[in-house]
């Protein structure tokens, strides 16, 4: 699967990261479009070693609803790069900037897809550790998949502990602050699905759940509301269904959170009969 880089004709910039960036790309001898990430050599080790374990989740799966992985290529100066599928509409982020707040059914339909991919991840034991709406792409069937693996961890025993991620997220779970309180590090799988509960919450709303519209996240005021807050509700606007979807998923005790298959059983991603 390594590719040539004088293959590939680099189009523009479709969005930056750690240390990467993401380009449009096509590749020149069939014309194909594709999405190119690279870090650069001279980017720090952190960087280049969540590439290539990128890389190696990336090419080991194969699930519609997990981003495509077309191949890869390192040059000689150090530079790393991950040939990917196109998605066409870019992120749930974007889309919620352009588009507005999503409808509940919409939200049932972006809930479906995004736990088919986390059921099929969870199923070969690796767990994404970074959901959240600027990590799901979306192509122009309104195909959602679910893209971004730098910080995803591969388990390699069932009870393996999961307090290796170092980075910082506001979508992070109670249980990734504090284990003893919030049960325990081994069902690290239940992390995802937290950050899943607020990704749907912040596309419903308009803004991330824990915070006021449009204030910045301070990380000390965010950890205390994660940790000791009851979870955040739904405004009255948002069916019973939804809201017991929601509810299902900011469960704070990880061991009685729902798991990716359990929720897809969940009456609100059932069609309306
Ligand atoms: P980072 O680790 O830098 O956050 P991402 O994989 O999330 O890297 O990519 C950064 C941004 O690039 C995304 O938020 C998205 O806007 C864009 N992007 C990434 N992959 C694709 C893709 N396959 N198709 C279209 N846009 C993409
Ligand atoms: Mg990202």
């Amino acid at each position: 699967d390594a590719i040539a880089p004088a293959d590939i004709e680099k189009l523009h910039v479709l969005g930056h990261g750690n240390g990467g960036t993401v380009y449009k790309v096509r590749h020149k001898r069939t014309a194909i479009i594709y999405a190119l990430k690279v870090v650069h050599g001279d980017s720090d080790a952190v960087n280049r070693r969540q590439v290539r374990r990128e890389m190696d989740i990336l090419r080991r799966t194969d699930s519609p609803h997990v981003v495509q992985y077309h191949g890869f290529y390192e040059k000689p100066s150090g530079d790393v790069a991950i040939l990917m599928e196109y998605m066409e509409l870019g992120t749930l982020e974007t889309l919620l900037k352009s588009n507005g707040t999503f409808s509940e059914a919409q939200l049932a339909s972006v809930a479906r897809q995004v736990l088919s991919g986390l059921t099929y991840l969870h199923a070969h034991k690796i767990i994404h550790r970074d959901i959240k709406p600027s990590n799901l792409l979306v192509n122009k069937n309104m195909e959602v998949k679910i893209g971004d693996f730098g910080v995803s961890k591969v388990m390699s025993r069932t009870l393996d502990a999961c307090n290796s991620y170092v980075g910082t997220s506001a979508y992070m779970s109670p249980e990734r602050f504090d284990p003893d309180s919030y049960g325990g590090n081994y069902n690290g799988y239940a992390a995802d699905i937290w950050s899943l509960g607020l990704t749907l919450f912040e596309l419903y709303v308009g803004h991330f759940p824990f915070l006021p519209m449009g204030q910045r996240p301070d990380w000390a005021t965010l950890m205390c509301a994660i940790c000791f807050a009851d979870p955040p509700t739904l405004p009255p606007t948002a069916s019973p269904h939804f809201r017991s979807f929601i509810g299902s998923c900011l469960i704070k005790d990880s061991s009685q959170r729902w798991s990716a298959s359990q929720l897809l059983t969940h009456p609100f991603l059932l069609p309306p009969s």
